[in-house]
Order: structure tokens, then C-alpha cells, then sequence
């Protein structure tokens, strides 16, 4: 008996679970599903300690807990020039996965249309499909060595029922972070055919050699149709906190809110004290982060390459892509099911985040947010692949 119903049957068990679970069975090292294996900063998990201890152990306020809406706010007025109201404009979610979700299903009717660029984060396709909304895929292909996508195949993607554009830079799983242009290119098309822009920022810190994180909301005309979102799990190193947020118009965030009290009313209490700590304490640390994530960014690299695989050198994220042709291969998801019986390692195909997976199938994924001594012997067992 087929008891999923009918719009989530293309959704099974994720590529980061089979694989996950291939890791622990084979005992390879696990550079699949992108989570650090260090804690964030020493200060904050103190400080979350403390709120439970202290009593913040009930439900906080639907929008957030007012400290941390207010250090949210601060954070996108000094960092970008952001100016967001913490009562009206900002909401707090349970990660950004529950806010990318709810938004989308509190802006897009069943049967409007969503673009998405592809590789796509797997939640996109799920949240629309939740929604009763349908995908509309624009790919990201290699061009000049980075992810890209062309604006004109972008502007052929809209359609008189599209909706919103769901946009996510720095990108998983590619490492892109768009460009000035890019972006430009996105936000002339959103204010042309006044489509909404969702944007999945959770990376916004972790950007390499310099660039830039520019929120779609700072090009003209874009603050009052965008849904900007972020997330402290990245920032932070605490994914398995799941405490995100939205900023956006009022009108935006009353929508969305809407939606929200009914999945998950609020979210959990202890985490948003110590995350608004955070913002306002520990950009610092992050700003350490970000260069020992560039330093193993190019450990990484270097080793792969050394192996045999041609390297994507990422700007932003946990993520490099590799071209695995070079080692003789040339399916990715048949490579990463053989790679722990291989080599001892487990990695992800990317051809799995596609609406056309031939695109990507030469393409496999891997994580360096781990410790230098787990990249190192990684790279130690893929060497023996040549
Ligand atoms: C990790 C990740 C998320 C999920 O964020 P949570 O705050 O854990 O829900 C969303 N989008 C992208 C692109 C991610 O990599």
C-alpha cells in the first residue's frame, strides 16, 4: 500500500542519509553531509547553559525571543545597511530549512510557479511540492571554473504564473557565490515581473579569498519583495541547533508568520539568547572560521587534485565540486556508492540535486568543514585511486 501522498512520492530517503549510513556502516570517512566536527564559540554554548539554567525553558514569543530580533536587526544594519524593524520585519524560525518552507508555502499558491537554480539545496524541491507549487529549474553550469548560470536562459524561465525566485548565495552545493552582475541580473528580472525573492544566506559569513556576501535586498528596489534568510548553524558551527530567521517587509512577515504558528509555533527558547549573544559577541570568531575554513578549503583541494580529480575552486560554503573524468570515471552517484570500498571515504554525487541529473552526473561533492587530520587522511585513502 502506497501510503505517501501523491506530491511528496518523488521525495524518498535523502542522498545524505543512504550515504551517512554507508559511512558508519563501512567505517569511511565521512566528507558527505556538511556538518563541522568542532563546537562553536566556548562563550555562546555558556550562555545557552545559562538560559536553561535560568529558567527560559517555556515558550518564548511566536516572532522570537526580543533579544535576539534585536541583535538580528543590528546585524543587517552595521554589516550591510539593512535597516529592519525587530517587532515588524524579523522572524525567528527553526533554521532556515522551516523559514525557506514556510515562506513558500505562505506566497505561493498551489499551481503558481517557483524558479530554482540546479544543483539545488534539497529542501527547494520538497518545500514546493509541499506548497502544491511547481519547480521551474535554471541550471548552474561550469563556466570559467565556477558554477554559473546564463541571464538569458534565467529570463526564458519566467513564466505569467511565476511566483517567486529562490535564490542561494554563497550556493550549496556548487561553493558560487554570485556575482555583482549575477545578482543584478536576478533582482532587474524580479522587479520586471514583481516576482518575490527568497533568499538562503546561511552562508553569508563563510565567503573565501575576500569576496563579498551582497544580500539580494541591497540592490534597488529589492529590500520590499525580498525574503532574506539566514541562520545561526553555519555561522556558528551549530547546526544541530536549528535556529534560524527572516527579515523582510511586514507585509512579508505576516504572511509568512501566518504559516509559521502553525507548523512550529516558535522556536526553541535557550538557543535564541545565546545566539543573539553571538551576533553581537562572536563575530570575531567567526571571522577566525572563515580562515581556517579557507585554509582547509585548499588543503582539500590540493589533495584531490592531487589524486586525480579536476577541482572547482569554491568561493563560499563547506563544498568543493570535482569532476571525477580525469580518474576514468563517469557517474558520480555509482562512484560514491563504490568510493568507502575503494577508498575509505564517502562523498556525494551531485547529479542527485537536479531536475536533469546528466548534467551533473560527472560531479561529486565534498565537505572540508572537518578537522585538518580527517582531511589529511582522506586524501591519503584517495589517493590510492589513480
Ligand atoms: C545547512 C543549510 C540549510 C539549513 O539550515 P538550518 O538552519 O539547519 O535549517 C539551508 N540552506 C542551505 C543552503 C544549507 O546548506
Amino acid at each position: 500500500m502506497i501510503v505517501l501522498v501523491g506530491r511528496m512520492r518523488e521525495f524518498g530517503t535523502t542522498v545524505f542519509a543512504e550515504m551517512t549510513a554507508l559511512a558508519v556502516r563501512t567505517g569511511a570517512i565521512n566528507l558527505g553531509q556538511g556538518f563541522p566536527d568542532e563546537d562553536g564559540p566556548p562563550a555562546m554554548l555558556d550562555r545557552a547553559v545559562e538560559a536553561i539554567r535560568g529558567g527560559l525553558n517555556q515558550y518564548p514569543p511566536g516572532p522570537g525571543v526580543s533579544e535576539l530580533r534585536q541583535a538580528i536587526a543590528d546585524h543587517q544594519k552595521v554589516r550591510y545597511g539593512l535597516a529592519y524593524d525587530p517587532d515588524s520585519e524579523i522572524l525567528v524560525t527553526v533554521g532556515a530549512t522551516e523559514a525557506i518552507t514556510a515562506s513558500v508555502l505562505a506566497l505561493c499558491e498551489p499551481g503558481s510557479e517557483v524558479i530554482v537554480f540546479e544543483p539545488y539545496y534539497d529542501s527547494y524541491p520538497a518545500a514546493i511540492a509541499m506548497a502544491g507549487a511547481v519547480r521551474r529549474a535554471v541550471p548552474l553550469r561550469v563556466e570559467a571554473g565556477r558554477f554559473a548560470f546564463d541571464p538569458a536562459e534565467l529570463r526564458s524561465a519566467v513564466t505569467p504564473k511565476t511566483r517567486a525566485i529562490l535564490v542561494n548565495s554563497p550556493h550549496n552545493p556548487t561553493g558560487t557565490v554570485f556575482t555583482p552582475a549575477e545578482l543584478a541580473a536576478i533582482a532587474a528580472l524580479c522587479r520586471e515581473h514583481d516576482l518575490i525573492a527568497i533568499t538562503d544566506e546561511v552562508y553569508e559569513h563563510l565567503t573565501f579569498d575576500d569576496i563579498p556576501h551582497v544580500p539580494l535586498a541591497t540592490l534597488p528596489g529589492m529590500r520590499e519583495r525580498t525574503v532574506t534568510i539566514s541562520s545561526a548553524g553555519k555561522t556558528f558551527s551549530v547546526t544541530g541547533w536549528k535556529t534560524g530567521w527572516i527579515c523582510a517587509a511586514p507585509e512579508l512577515i505576516r504572511a509568512i508568520q501566518t504559516v509559521k504558528q502553525f507548523l512550529t509555533f516558535t522556536a526553541a527558547a535557550p538557543w535564541q539568547l545565546a545566539v543573539a549573544y553571538a551576533l553581537r559577541h562572536e563575530l570575531d570568531w567567526v571571522g577566525t572560521l572563515r580562515g581556517a575554513l579557507q585554509g582547509k578549503r585548499d588543503r582539500l583541494m590540493a589533495g584531490l587534485a592531487a589524486a586525480g580529480f579536476e577541482v572547482l575552486r569554491p568561493s563560499g560554503t563547506y563544498f568543493v565540486q570535482t569532476d571525477i573524468r580525469p580518474l576514468g570515471f563517469a557517474d558520480g552517484l555509482d562512484l560514491t556508492r563504490r568510493l568507502p570500498e575503494l577508498a575509505g571515504v564517502v562523498a556525494i554525487p551531485t547529479q542527485v540535486f537536479y531536475d536533469e541529473p546528466e548534467m551533473g552526473r560527472h560531479y561529486v561533492r565534498f565537505a572540508f568543514c572537518k578537522k585538518d587530520a580527517v582531511i589529511d587522511e582522506a586524501i591519503a585513502r584517495l589517493s590510492r585511486l589513480g
